[in-house]
């Protein structure tokens, strides 16, 4: 762990889209990881909606379910899906920091 908190103060980390099979890039000259949350979190969400529909898959198969949907979903549909969890993430933490304004007054 002590050479990983090295590595987080060295390092520039960024944030952006790569493309739909790559959830990260690290550049060594520049000592830069780039990070595809937006792919990182449909993949997490697309994950669990394979759970709904598939309730007797393991998670084994419900990785690989998960995994074939994600490429075959076009670059719009994933946006769609990216977009609807970054407005529900911004409204819950919306709600979060009314809440503790409120609890502070
Ligand atoms: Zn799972």
């Amino acid at each position: 762990m002590r050479k990983i908190r090295q590595f987080m103060k060295d390092c520039k980390l960024g944030f952006g889209w790569i493309d739909k099979h790559t959830f990260g890039l690290y550049s060594f000259d520049k000592k830069e990881v780039k990070i595809n949350i937006a792919l990182a979190l449909v993949d997490i969400f697309i994950h669990e909606y394979m759970h709904e529909t598939n309730p007797n898959a393991t998670e084994k198969q419900i990785m690989k379910k998960t995994a074939r949907k994600l490429h075959r979903l076009k670059r719009s549909e994933l946006n769609e899906v990216g977009r609807f969890i970054v407005a529900e993430f911004n409204y819950q933490l919306e709600l979060y920091i009314q809440k503790r304004k409120a609890g502070e007054s």
